[in-house]
């Protein structure tokens, strides 16, 4: 095939940008690199001993998976070959001149142009394949497709273009040779090497090899760098924090330290070993609307599939293995989606991880508070998608309320500390707390010092729609409906208390609010005075039987231009205000139509202002 001409491609214009950071970065940590390339090599395995599980063929020879580093300190080279699954032609193009990979996608999403603060991302994201250009100036790949015998070549300098040429390769696999920069030297080092060879791949299933050009220990040269047994098969007792927390980094792709970890082995009707991680930061892919878990599935430390959904989406930050003892090995993807073995799987999961998460509430409220916030919104989607759950995960939610400051509050603390004569959970949604806090329909409860629970994910609405009940108490919005305020007291010793003193005689109040409705006719769905204000002159709540204000907001963005026709609101005067007084007075006296009618307009503009 030496006769057929080099291929010239340009890289991809976010591949471009990505490279020339690489290239140009001071990132401290550059040797990442090898974690990395580890392990794309490893998964290459994996994938390979997978496809070759259905098709033998595949695996040529029995071979067994390897991993093999050399390093050529004359010729400045580092090398590193596996004999995994290889990449066809077009899979070289896609996978090392494209984004492919929905991480570094987001990673170049982030990248700001500021290179100090872009260089912070590196560690945040790891960038894949791409930080070889950290500390090379030239790569080459050589690679080879299991089931084919076409050889490809691939080269760069990194900058703006590769070369691909076709090449002979005896066996399936990939090699991928890094021309050492000047200034790297460090990583010519044999000892260095080692170092960070073992640091990042104990865990790695697969044995890792290391060659150094011109020593000939050949013992030494059959002796794994890492010990290749996997992770989660060890006993507890004989697993460091680092080894945990390297093998999350890598099997996760996370960059974060693990926030709980839970390493355990169930026995029992069905066997399986279990290591899972929460992270101590969201993920990027958090809302990704794929709602996707990324638990890896392993049957007897084969790998299997990341797809298995092995947790429901509702737990999708959670990372790391499950290593089944009775799945078949040649069990399909297909096969995996409707399996009675993974459905009894993801339950034991799930009761697992709740358990924990309970524990950790009770041992380490700080810490859990900061998890509430990172996963809070993504575990609320489990209230309506799992309604059995209901109960046990509101228990675990945590709120800011009206009274927590900067704090949060589990429902058992807002029910602990609340009055005998209160007989509901009050709550109110909005898009934000800042905007919640703003609420006019707040005042009434806050002078009366209700605690209010502030709801601003968009999820709130939703799972309130099917838990109306905690605890025999049932959730009350306080812009919906009537806020029957009247039984409970002001508190006494607070300077703003309603002041139901000067507020308007409710005859009174009848006929300015007669002479409301009728100028505002269909625009409202009824005026009356209001008890949950004490400073504001107006607000607007929805009626008893329809959705709520903020439910309202989120389906009418939701169809672009409101597909929804808006339903008319209640408009509500605050009879202490000094403005519905001086209206009031007017009204009584017959004071002239169209001046009032006027202030009718304006008192719904005012309050409609004050909605969004
Ligand atoms: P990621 O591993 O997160 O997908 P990378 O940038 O590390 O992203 O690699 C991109 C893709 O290139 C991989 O998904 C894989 O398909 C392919 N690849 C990289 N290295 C190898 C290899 N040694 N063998 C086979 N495929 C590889
Ligand atoms: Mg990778």
């Amino acid at each position: 095939m030496s006769e057929s001409a080099n291929e010239k491609h340009a890289f991809q214009a976010e591949v471009s940008r990505l490279l020339h950071m690489m290239i140009n970065s001071v990132y401290s940590e550059r040797e990442i690199f090898l974690r990395e390339l580890i392990s794309n090599a490893s998964d290459a395995c994996d994938k390979l001993r997978y496809l070759a599980i259905t098709d033998p063929s595949l695996q040529s020879g029995g071979d067994s998976f390897r991993i093999d580093i050399t390093l050529d300190k004359q010729a400045r080279l580092i090398t590193i070959a596996d004999n995994g699954v290889g990449m066809s032609h077009d899979e070289l193009i896609e996978n090392l001149g494209t984004i492919a990979h929905s991480g570094t996608g987001k990673f170049v999403d982030q990248l700001t142009g500021d290179a100090s603060a872009d260089i912070d991302l590196i560690g945040q994201f790891g960038v894949g394949f791409y930080s070889a250009f950290m500390v090379a100036e030239h790569v080459d790949v050589l690679s080879r497709r299991a089931g084919s015998e076409e050889a490809w070549a691939w080269q760069s300098g990194g900058t703006g273009e590769f070369e691909m040429s076709a090449a002979q390769k005896p066996a399936p696999g990939t090699e991928i040779r890094l021309h050492i920069r000047a200034g790297e030297d460090e990583f010519l080092d044999p000892a260095r090497l080692r170092q960070v060879i073992s640091a990042y791949s104990d865990h790695v299933a697969h044995p890792i090899y290391l060659h150094i050009a011109g020593e000939a220990d050949a013992e030494s040269d059959e002796k794994p760098v890492n010990s290749g047994s996997a992770l989660w098969t060890r006993p507890k007792s004989e697993i460091t924090e680092e080894q945990y927390k390297e093998f999350y980094h890598t099997v996760g792709h996370m960059f974060d330290d693990p926030w709980l970890t839970i390493h355990y082995r169930a026995e029992g009707k069905i066997e399986f070993t279990v290591l899972l991680f929460i992270p101590s930061m969201p993920p990027m892919d958090l809302f990704d609307p794929a709602r996707q878990n990324r638990l890896r599935l392993y049957v007897r430390r084969v790998f299997i599939t990341e797809e298995a959904q092995l947790l429901p989406p509702w737990l999708r930050f959670v990372r790391g293995v499950v290593d089944s003892a009775d799945m078949p090995l040649n069990i399909s993807r297909e096969m995996l989606q409707n399996n009675p073995m993974v459905a009894r799987i993801r339950k034991a999961l799930t009761n697992r991880i709740l358990t924990e998460l309970k524990k950790k509430a009770e041992k380490d409220p700080e810490g859990f508070t900061q998890f509430w916030r990172n996963f809070g919104a993504v575990i609320k989607e489990g209230l309506y998608e799992d309604a059995e759950r209901g109960e046990d995960l509101l228990k675990l939610a945590r709120f800011a309320t009206s009274k927590s400051g900067d704090a949060l509050r589990s429902l058992d603390d807002y029910l602990s500390a609340m009055p005998d004569t209160q007989t509901a959970i009050y709550y109110i949604a909005g898009e934000s707390e800042a905007a919640i806090k703003r609420s006019p329909q707040l005042e009434g409860f806050v002078a009366r010092d209700i605690e209010v629970l502030l709801l601003s994910d968009p999820v709130d609405d939703f799972w309130l729609t099917t838990h109306r009940m905690y605890d025999g108490k049932p959730f009350k919005s306080i812009t919906q409906g009537d806020a029957d305020l009247k039984d409970l007291p002001p508190k006494s010793e607070s300077s703003d208390t309603p002041d139901t003193q000067d507020a308007v005689p409710e005859g009174d109040m009848a006929i300015l609010i007669a002479l409301c409705k009728q100028a505002l006719g269909e625009a409202v769905s009824d005026v009356r005075p209001s008890h949950r204000l004490t400073e504001s002159a107006v607000c607007l709540v929805a009626s008893e039987t329809g959705i709520d204000m903020n439910l309202e907001r989120i389906l009418a963005r939701q169809n672009q231009d409101g597909g929804l026709p808006k339903t008319a609101r209640i408009l509500e005067l605050n009879p202490s205000h000094p403005m519905i007084r001086a209206l009031a007075g007017k009204a009584k006296a017959g004071g002239a139509a169209s001046q009032l009618e006027e202030a009718a307009h304006l008192l719904l503009v005012q309050a409609r202002i004050l909605d969004d």
